[in-house]
């Protein structure tokens, strides 16, 4: 199987599993897994923060974050096309009784900065929930993974740096953006004062993600990492496989973006599929096709029946995500299944 659906069903490479069998452990809870210290400092430095703190997915460092940020009935700013607001199961309103007020996204993931002064501008006011922080995705997984430019980041730091408010990325693919804005993590994350990264997507570990920030954020989260299940003991087994990540897969993400770039440039050719325009491309393809759900639906499944799996992100819209495990080779047999596939589920 050509597995598009996602970078998060990459496997951990040999080096990673060898590095997880012999990594030095101790109880994380107590601060003594080794392993896991190494990591927070590699992460922190990587991305030029005080601290950081292994938590087990994604979702929880977002959702740490936000409930160190905000107190209850204050508002947590992010797009209403983020990750966190969408995906995340409403977890900051569910458990920090935060208001996640969506600002609109515009097609390259950057916030409608107009929508968002608006926001910060309002006087305070007994009628509203005050601001309590601004949120960044980049990249923009429901933007087709665009990366965001600096520059929009830089302008929402400064709106909310004005109003004394706290800026948190969710850099989920950051290493992404970095390679497709050619910069530097760090330099992406300045513009936020935490910053949350996974190492279980295109960085192929099977496990974890990073909040970083500095040292007294970083305390508040760990806090809250606690309260939310999140104290993992002997986690130097997991946090191995990351250090691995962080040395020797990050570069290679450059290869899934020019194979995305080869996926969207095949696709686009394909009659019945309309590409989705992305600038900053990163390692995503998201594609409507034509016709009705059940044309959409046939279009998958003739694809899965050549050995192909791609997402479905709405009833006629699909996602492709290349990752490591998806070589060049894979790239041209998608392209040609889809040509038939489309045929098959279009024609007529
Ligand atoms: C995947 C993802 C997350 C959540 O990560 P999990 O480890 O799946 O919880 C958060 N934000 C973005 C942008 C993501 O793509």
């Amino acid at each position: 199987m050509i597995d598009l659906r996602s970078d998060t069903v990459t496997l951990p490479t040999a080096a990673m599993r060898e590095a997880m069998t012999r990594a030095a452990l101790g109880d994380d809870v107590y601060g003594e897994d080794p392993t896991v210290n190494r990591l927070q400092r590699m992460a922190a430095e990587i991305v030029g923060k005080e601290a950081a703190l292994f938590v087990p997915s994604g979702t929880m460092a977002n959702l740490a974050a936000i409930l160190t940020h905000c107190g209850r009935g204050t508002k947590a700013l992010l797009g209403d096309q983020a990750h966190t607001y969408v995906y995340e199961a409403g977890g900051a309103a569910a458990l920090g009784g935060v208001v996640m007020t969506p600002i609109r996204n515009l097609d390259g993931g950057a916030l409608d900065l107009g929508q968002l002064r608006e926001e910060l501008e309002r006087p305070p006011d007994a009628h509203f929930a005050p601001p309590g922080m601004v949120a960044l995705e980049n990249t923009h997984n429901l933007r087709a993974g665009a990366a965001v430019e600096v520059s929009h980041c830089a302008a929402v730091a400064e709106l909310a740096r004005a109003r004394r408010l706290p800026v948190h990325l969710d850099g989920a693919r950051i290493f992404n953006a970095a390679i497709a804005l050619e910069t530097t993590a760090r330099e992406i994350a300045a513009h936020a004062d935490t910053v949350s990264f996974c190492l279980s997507k295109g960085l192929a570990c099977p496990v974890g993600s990073l909040l970083c920030g500095s040292r007294e954020f970083i305390a508040r989260a760990h806090r809250m990492r606690k309260l939310l299940g999140g104290g993992m003991r002997q986690a130097g087994v997991i946090a191995a496989a990351g250090i691995v990540a962080l040395e020797t897969m990050v570069d290679r993400l450059a290869e899934d973006h020019r194979n995305a770039r080869a996926l969207a440039e095949g696709f686009g050719l394909v009659a019945g599929i309309n590409l989705w325009p992305v600038k900053r491309r990163t390692n995503m393809v998201v594609f409507e096709v034509d016709g009705d759900a059940a044309g959409a639906a046939k279009f998958a499944a003739a694809l899965k029946d050549r050995g192909v799996l791609i997402g479905a992100r709405g009833t006629t819209a699909f996602r492709a995500v290349t990752h490591h495990g998806i070589e060049r080779a894979d790239v041209d047999r998608a392209v040609a299944a889809a040509a038939e596939a489309a045929g098959e589920a279009f024609a007529g």
